[in-house]
């Protein structure tokens, strides 16, 4: 089959990846001039920054992606597990670091929190792999036809009733621990699916699993090295690629069918198949001319973030990891004022990632690069970004101080929720349909359109959610659905 790929994100690079790796002949045509979408990386005055995703979890299926193009990870990225993945420190002072391995992890609570909370995170990390075990197969890494589909799989449905997955989040990691800080620490992952922790299925701890228990990753020139490793991997697999060029046009046969793209430099490629990469709302209406489907368009958009980028002469302050999470002194307030009031947090939580950790050449001697993130509500929240936006920078600068990291600026870049809407993300925010349970697996918008046969969607928008593994899966669900199309010629 002729396959045109649009975009050059994670997940339209692995279902490039699948599809060479089975014989198709994909051409992939990316506005950018670049691979990587929101995986990207900045570099300025002898500072690098990634500017998107920066926690990486779940490299087998990393790995699973470059295998699928014939390659070998260990090839193309160099890649470190961290120890610690996280270290979080709260209002009062005290710090929990996240450690790589269980009994390690088990001191540090057994140190921090005392032994009953000790005790307690061996049976709350068998419960998470459980979880994991289940879901993946049954609920994320599948194609659904519709939600019928789940009936199809009742065993996994009746196990994950049977592990507490449809209770709340919040209130079964508390069942686990007695201590607030690990609350915090093990249910803040349901913020990655657009959720509060006191609102999210406890299926939802499956992102905790990835963090927790299969750990985070540091790559050699950051998570856009991913991508450009998956492009060469493609390319080297047959792949064309066009960088440069933003497709304006999703070409239909008469029949309502995929024809093929055109593209803004007047480029036409045809194709039997388009792999559609960007947020599935300015697919609709900005390659096809047409509305969403209802599920990609009804229901609530995952908070956006402010991401400030800082290059700063100094030294870190003590005990400075790769990963910090500096938690505010609210908690349950903060998400309130994020979903429901849809205002920024008066006390927020944010994270701190300090890569010159860990690779020092990621800035200029004597300097860090540092990646500051604080959640904050999409458009449809009530804030005016055009006045918020230098306010909201001062108090990440004074938050910054305080908290003792270097202020010396030499670089810095600030992206806020309008920019982000610039760039074609629905609603102004980079992490897309939040994973309500009305918006997750069969619920979620699917990856194929009865009324256009040929296009297949790809990314954070569809199935199976949000964040790098799941593009990345996402890649391989869009490639089944290729090769099923190839099946019913
Ligand atoms: C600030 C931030 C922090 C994050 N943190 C994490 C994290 O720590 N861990 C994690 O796992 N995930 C994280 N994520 C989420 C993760 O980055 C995304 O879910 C994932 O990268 C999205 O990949 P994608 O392929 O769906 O989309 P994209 O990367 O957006 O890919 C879409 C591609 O299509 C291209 N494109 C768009 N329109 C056109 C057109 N008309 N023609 C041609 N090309 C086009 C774009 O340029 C882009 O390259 C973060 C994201 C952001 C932004």
């Amino acid at each position: 089959m002729r396959v045109a790929v649009v975009g050059a994100g994670l997940g339209g690079l692995a279902a490039a990846c699948h599809l060479a790796g089975a014989g198709h002949d994909v051409t992939v045509l990316e506005r950018d001039d670049g691979p990587g979408g929101r995986a990207g990386r900045w570099e300025s005055g002898g500072y690098r920054f990634d500017t998107g995703p920066t926690v990486l979890t779940m490299v087998d299926i990393v790995a699973d992606t470059f295998a699928a193009a014939g390659a070998e990870m260990d090839h193309h990225v160099a890649l470190r597990r961290l120890d610690p993945a996280y270290r979080a420190q709260f209002a009062d002072g005290s710090e929990l670091r996240v450690r790589a391995s269980r009994k390690e992890m088990t001191e540090e609570i057994r140190r921090v929190c005392g032994p009953r909370d000790a005790a307690a995170f061996g049976p709350f990390c068998d419960w998470l792999t459980e979880l994991h075990r289940v879901e993946m197969p049954n609920f994320i890494d599948r194609n659904f036809d519709s939600p019928a589909g789940l009936l199809a799989h009742p065993l996994g449905a009746a196990q994950l009733v049977r592990l507490g997955g449809f209770g709340r989040l919040g209130r079964r990691v508390a069942r686990h621990f007695d201590d607030d800080r690990l609350r915090r620490l093990f249910s803040f992952q349901a913020l990655y699916a657009g959720l509060s922790p006191f609102d999210a299925l406890a299926l939802y701890a499956v992102i905790t699993y990835m963090d927790t228990v299969a750990g985070v990753w540091s790559v050699e020139g950051g998570i856009n090295a991913i991508a450009r490793g998956l492009a060469d991997a493609a390319r080297r697999c047959g792949v064309q690629f066009q960088y440069g060029d933003a497709v304006v046009r999703i070409e239909r046969t008469p029949a309502g069918r995929v024809a093929g793209v055109r593209s803004a430099s007047g480029a036409r490629v045809p194709a039997d198949v388009v792999v559609a990469n960007p947020d599935v709302p300015a697919v609709y209406r900005e390659l096809l001319g047409s509305t969403p489907p209802l599920r990609a368009r009804r229901g609530q958009f995952s908070p956006s973030c402010l991401l400030w980028l800082v290059g700063a002469k100094g030294h870190l302050p003590r005990g400075t990891e790769h990963h910090n999470i500096h938690f505010g002194r609210e908690w349950e307030a903060s998400f309130d004022e994020l979903l429901r009031r849809g205002t920024t947090m008066s006390d927020p939580s944010i994270l701190v990632s300090a890569p010159t950790v860990t690779h020092p050449g990621d800035a200029p001697d004597g300097g860090h690069a540092l990646y500051v993130l604080e959640p904050v509500p999409n458009l449809d929240g009530h804030v005016d970004w055009t006045v918020e936006r230098d306010r909201a920078r001062d108090r990440l600068a004074a938050r910054l101080d305080d908290l003792g990291y270097p202020t010396e600026i030499e670089q810095e870049q600030l992206v806020d929720p309008l920019d982000w809407d610039a760039l074609g993300m629905e609603r102004g925010t980079p992490f897309a349909m939040a994973h309500r349970f009305s918006r997750t697996g069969p619920f979620r918008a699917p990856n194929v359109d009865r009324r256009i046969p040929g296009l297949v969607l790809v990314g954070s928008g569809t199935v199976p959610g949000v964040g790098v593994p799941m593009v990345l899966l996402s890649g391989r669900l869009a490639a089944q659905r290729v090769e099923q199309a190839a099946g019913s010629r």
